[in-house]
């Protein structure tokens, strides 16, 4: 989530990720196994070891995502996660991990949307990369994939 970005996408996105991807379920128990798994779909992303943030906010959104911006003198990757372990699942960090791959400015544009797909498919499976394909285009989401699809 980027506040303050022009993003007309950003609601459809949501809309096409929550028909197609269970996101409200808790899937990790210990802090110590999630950002495990953080650490690792950085990897998979080719994403530098980004900052992993930990917030204690009810009226927050479970994920955010701070990409680095040299010209804003903002040199590193920085990941924002609840404190509140039912938010703690896969989809929820393969979201915000997509936007550290878009890079800065994307918001929910079509580069974000097709690294979605794509890590989607890489770290969950093709199964529900497919579903979000189908949501995407459904809900008129725009999508980019990056490489040979
Ligand atoms: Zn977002």
């Amino acid at each position: 989530m980027r506040p303050g970005s022009a993003d007309p996408q950003q609601r459809a996105v949501y809309d096409a990720e929550d028909d197609a991807l269970p996101s409200e379920v808790n899937e990790f128990d210990r802090i110590s196994e999630f950002v495990r798994y953080i650490r690792m779909a950085c990897k998979v992303a080719r994403i530098e070891r980004p900052k992993i943030v930990f917030m204690k906010a009810t009226d927050w959104p479970y994920g955010a995502a701070m990409a680095n911006d040299r010209s804003m003198n903002h040199k590193r990757n920085i990941l924002y996660f609840s404190t509140n372990r039912k938010s703690w699942n896969r989809f929820i960090v393969v979201h915000e991990v997509a936007h550290l791959s878009a890079g800065g400015n994307h918001g929910h544009g079509p580069w974000f949307a097709g690294r979605m797909v794509e890590l989607v498919y890489e770290l969950i499976g093709p199964g529900y990369a497919l579903d979000l394909v189908r949501s995407y285009q459904k809900h008129g989401v725009s999508f980019r994939l990056s490489y040979g699809w």
